[in-house]
């Protein structure tokens, strides 16, 4: 206990020194307290009902939804900011949430926790929840086998038999994780058909059976590998949902209208989140809500006006232009952006920054997995092309590839020459969209907080 206390102590020192330089670093604190005290995640843990989030896209996006259902539901709750996911950052998190005498002064915890970090952190946190959004192949793990992430998960699971799990039923993958479990399993999705538009662009490592390997056949398909999925083998196919969106109303650039029914539920819900894989991340609050016993009532309101989270999409006005940035990190997640600028209806610019360090994956291959073709469809409407970044040469290669004519292409590596000549060209009313991958970003962000006034990422 004493060591508890004093592990406690020195990371809340850390935290308030941290603070005072104004550093986002999240995870030293905990290191503190890791060493002083070895054990201390698992005894955090049994002083909060713990919620884990985990999946390849949408964590971040869910994880605010749900923590808004538990406001819903008057909760207090902490949650770990995105990139704190880990040990340390999730133990910093916890010590936050206590008193200096290492009381909680909140019950909830809402834990977003990388894939390849579940395995070992759910048998320590013991959540009460998990929500797995999806499975996809990110641009980091291309190599990787994407099976060997979801049996991480499964593997974490296993020693939790005691939690709920809320699952995509439209991910193969992560339906997949509610099979052969004593687990009470909550499953969403959307209803066949309800998008016709989505076409099939199905990666090697999804469209084969997870229990015998033969190749999925779809009656519908949303994006990605999500959809109505059977195995015409064995029979495995897409589970019965308990929460699903039955209808999407209107769908532009905003957001979308949808309807969502579930057990004694049937709303209409106006969300304020742009794109298809937003309404997943709605469904997989919906169906917390549920579980935390709100009604339709509660569930819509903690739905409805919900803004974008930082990182997707940030918007920045200036005279009488917007500047809009919205990180890609993989193809999945490009591929929506692009079919998110397909529904706007105005003139636009746009840059693609796309850079190879480490944290966005050194391999840029990927680009020749995003539907660059798309662009086709509304290259009258763009006004230019930027390329920048490290690899901006390589991006400028795969538009060509992509048929966007070379001379409409412009290079442009300085990122204050970018934003000042893609705002020139911008017309008044009209939006610069500039699409960074990560290291990009942050390196954009500075200049546009210089420049502009852009808040700080952690506030
Ligand atoms: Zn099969």
């Amino acid at each position: 206990m004493l060591r508890f206390r004093a592990a406690i102590l020195t990371a809340k020192l850390a935290i308030v020194i941290l603070r005072l330089f104004r550093s986002g670093g999240t995870s030293l604190p905990g290191k503190l307290a890791q060493r002083l005290y070895p054990q201390i995640l698992d005894h955090l843990s049994g002083l909060f009902r713990i919620t884990m989030i985990t999946g390849t896209n949408g964590k971040t996006t869910t994880s605010r939804i749900v923590a808004s259902m538990m406001e819903q539901k008057g909760l207090k709750v902490v949650a770990n900011k995105s990139g704190a996911n880990l040990a340390s950052g999730i133990t910093t998190t916890l010590i936050s949430a206590l008193t200096p005498g290492g009381r909680p002064r909140v019950t909830h915890a809402l834990l977003e926790t990388d894939e390849a970090a579940f395995r070992t952190m759910a048998p320590r946190l013991k959540p009460e929840t998990v929500i797995v959004t999806n499975f996809f192949r990110d641009q980091l793990d291309r190599f990787g086998e994407l099976h060997t992430t979801v049996n991480n998960v499964r593997e974490g699971i296993a020693k939790i038999p005691g939690a709920v799990l809320i699952l995509n039923a439209d991910d193969s993958l992560c339906a997949s994780l509610g099979r052969n479990v004593p687990n009470r399993v909550i499953y969403f999705g959307m209803k066949e058909g309800v998008y016709p538009e989505g076409n099939a662009s199905i990666n090697s490592d999804a469209a084969f059976c997870i229990q015998c390997k033969s190749r999925y056949e779809y009656s519908s398909v949303t994006f990605g590998h999500l959809g109505h999925f059977i195995c015409p083998s064995c029979g495995y196919g897409r589970p019965h949902t308990h929460v699903e969106c039955t209808g999407i109303l209107s769908y532009d650039n905003l957001g979308s209208t949808i309807e969502v029914s579930g057990p004694d539920m049937d709303i209409t819900v106006k969300l304020a989140l742009p794109g298809l894989y937003n309404i997943y991340n709605a469904l997989a609050g919906a169906s917390f809500g549920l579980a935390l016993g709100l009604d339709g009532n509660g569930i819509t309101a903690a739905l409805t006006g919900f803004e974008c989270g930082f990182g997707r999409m940030e918007t920045v006005h200036i005279n009488d232009r917007e500047l809009k940035m919205i990180l890609v990190k993989n193809p999945t997640g490009f591929n929506q952006v692009l079919r998110y600028l397909l529904t706007q209806e105005e003139p636009c610019v746009t840059a693609f920054a796309i850079n190879d360090r480490l944290a966005d994956g050194t391999d840029i291959s990927w680009l020749w997995d995003v539907d660059f073709e798309i662009l086709a469809l509304m290259d009258d409407r763009i006004r230019a092309y930027y390329v920048s970044g490290i690899r901006a040469e390589d991006m400028a290669v795969r538009l060509k590839y992509a048929g966007i004519s070379p001379d409409r292409v412009i290079l442009e590596k300085d990122y204050h020459q970018l934003i000042q000549k893609a705002l020139q060209k911008t017309g008044a009313g009209e939006t610069f969209y500039i699409l960074p991958t990560y290291t990009a970003m942050l390196d954009i962000r500075k200049i546009l907080k210089k420049r502009f006034g852009l808040k700080e990422f952690w506030q």
